[in-house]
């Protein structure tokens, strides 16, 4: 009997990216690409606390414990999370998930990406056996708890999410670029992306209109001439600029090669305009 080939294990904080936008999932997760911003940085600082994994083992059967940091996979959901917190009440099992800022004031008080991260969190425990029906978001600035209950329409969109994903990290063809969306701005990735740009280009491909013409940037080939010989001159004739010692030229340099010239002896240096 054939076996199904395993799904790679991709971090559940990718399908957070993918939900936001695929490209960007596409970018870090199968291009490597990462670049900060200041939300990346401030969220690695609100998880500070819960990156520190709990040093002892809560039994399961106690009525109530926490977890730190825990890492926990699904080999059939071809997913692996690390757990911000964990809490267990009474054999009922919560992820919480840490994020920084404020609560946000939408319909459900937290947006898709972060809803869907957390069901994913969810499903995770489900598949390892434990009693789990609903997960938190905890935001760090507002200091709220938000609940994020797996009913029917967050998990159907949570597994389509999962599956699309999965094409997405297989596929050499990149997701297109998000158009004139409010989400670019603030994406950590926008530098590389590249969105109206991209879209520009897509736009004149598609539509045959005049190529884009090429822009190229004057190259700076000015460099500083340093004077390094005591009793050493300089001075300027036409459009060049002689350098001698003791009377006798040594050098002759184009005046528009010369960025500055810079007397080591006096300490001075006179920038070409
Ligand atoms: S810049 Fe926009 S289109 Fe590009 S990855 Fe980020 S959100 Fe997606």
């Amino acid at each position: 009997m054939e076996h199904a080939p395993e799904k790679p294990l991709i971090p559940v904080r990718m399908l957070n990216e993918f939900t936001y936008c695929p490209r960007l999932m596409h970018l870090e997760w199968v291009q490597g690409e990462w670049q900060d911003n200041y939300e990346t940085v401030d969220g690695r600082f609100v998880h500070r606390r819960v990156d520190d994994p709990s040093r002892t083992q809560p039994s399961i059967e106690d009525a109530s414990w926490h977890l730190r940091s825990l890492t926990i996979s699904s080999p059939s959901l071809g997913l692996i999370a690390k757990l911000d917190l964990v809490k267990g009440d009474k054999g009922r099992v919560s992820p919480i998930e840490f994020k920084r800022g404020k609560t946000p004031r939408v319909p459900n008080r937290a947006y898709d990406p972060e809803r869907v991260q957390v069901a994913a969190q969810c499903l995770i425990l489900r598949d390892q056996g434990f009693d789990v029906d609903e997960g938190f978001l905890y935001f760090a600035e507002s200091h709220e708890r938000v609940p994020v209950i797996l009913d029917d329409s967050l998990l159907d969109l949570t597994h389509h999410h999962i599956a699309e994903m999965h094409q997405t990290a297989v596929s050499e063809v990149v997701p297109p670029v998000l158009i004139d969306s409010p989400k670019c701005p603030r994406c950590s990735l926008v530098g590389i992306c590249l969105p109206d740009e991209t879209a520009l280009l897509q736009w004149h491909d598609e539509t045959g209109s005049q190529p884009i013409r090429r822009l190229i940037p004057s190259a700076d080939i000015k460099v500083p001439v340093y004077l390094t010989q005591q009793g050493t001159s300089v001075g300027k004739s036409g459009k060049r600029l002689i350098v001698r010692d003791h009377g006798t030229t040594i050098q002759e340099i184009k005046m528009m090669e010369v960025e500055t010239v810079c007397d080591i002896y006096t300490i001075t240096s006179y920038h070409m305009l």
